[in-house]
């Protein structure tokens, strides 16, 4: 449990951080929270050469709320689960922050960490693909945007280049009325998600006028059901069309298997979770 040596240096800004990379891009890993990455080195999992620490870039701290959110991607879980500016507008990232582990990894993980490292089982991963969020990647050629359902692709696998750092997270201002839940089935011994709902659903009168949702726990990366998004537009939240949203998400998830939770389970507990969370919302 004895990480190999490596070179640490703090990066005193964005600039210096990317230059760093850009050096050594295999080479190199930056570290955050820490939470994922120094259990990996102690594994021997990984065996960077050069570790960034980027925990004092300004840059990429802080949370601004306009017509549009900024989450700046070193904002931690727990500067999410406390913020009430953000959680007015965006409940949802209270809901999710309060059963993310515990306190102490709430208080040095950070979003920025979580969705980079892409963990299939990690819950902002769904949340921000419910929101249909933007991600804020910045490299040595600048600045660029990625959806967040274009940037899970695989298991611990993202759309970030090796010399880019996850800069922020950008959301638009939901409707007003909009209605969100978060809900997950905890694996019992890590508190990950063995299946993660999450919903963004308005309603025009008793008809759904936007639904967002986000799965994570069920297979490979962070998805969103569009087949079920799309099949509840104009519906109401009848009993039977709840179960039919929820029969289309299950339908769509390729999901994972293994000693906990087979792939069949897994389907289900997508059938269940998405079902209960839009009988959760009130016209
Ligand atoms: C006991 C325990 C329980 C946990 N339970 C949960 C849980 O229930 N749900 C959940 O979602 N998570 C859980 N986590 C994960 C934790 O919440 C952190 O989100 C996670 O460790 C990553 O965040 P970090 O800031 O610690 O990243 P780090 O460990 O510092 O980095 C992780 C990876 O991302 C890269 N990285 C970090 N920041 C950036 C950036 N800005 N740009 C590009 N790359 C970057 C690093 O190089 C590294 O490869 C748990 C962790 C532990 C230790």
């Amino acid at each position: 449990m004895i990480p190999a040596s490596f070179d640490y240096v703090r990066a005193t800004s964005l600039s210096h951080a990317i230059a760093l990379l850009q050096d050594d891009p295999d080479g190199t890993k930056l570290v955050a929270g820490g939470h994922t990455l120094i259990p990996t080195l102690k594994l021997r999992l990984a065996s960077p050469k050069l570790l960034i620490d980027i925990r004092h870039v300004e840059e990429l701290k802080g949370v601004e709320i306009g017509e549009t959110i900024r989450i700046g991607a070193l904002t931690t879980h727990a500067e999410l689960l406390a913020s009430d500016p953000l959680n007015e507008v965006l409940p949802i990232f209270r809901q999710a922050a309060d059963i993310i582990a515990d306190p102490q990894v709430r208080n040095r993980g950070t979003i920025g960490g979580s969705l980079a490292n892409a963990d299939p089982a990690a819950d902002w991963p769904a949340v921000v693909v419910a929101l249909n969020a933007e991600l804020e990647l910045t490299g040595p050629e600048g600045r660029r945007h990625v959806t967040a359902q274009d940037f899970f692709l695989d298991i611990f696998t993202t759309a970030l280049n090796p010399s880019e750092v996850l800069t922020a997270v950008h959301i638009s201002r939901p409707l007003t009325g909009t209605q969100f839940r978060y809900r997950k089935i905890r694996h019992p011994a890590s508190g990950y998600a063995v299946v993660g709902v999450a919903v963004a659903l308005s309603l025009k009168g008793n008809s759904v006028a936007h639904a967002g949702i986000g799965i994570t726990g069920a297979t490979s990366h962070a998805f969103t059901p569009d087949s079920a998004t799309q099949f509840l537009l104009g519906k109401s939240l009848t009993r039977e069309n709840i179960d039919e949203a929820a029969r289309l998400a299950s339908e769509q998830a390729d999901c994972m298997s293994d000693h906990y939770a087979s792939s069949e389970y897994r389907k289900h507990l997508v059938r269940t979770e998405v079902a209960r969370a839009l009988s959760s919302f009130k016209a």
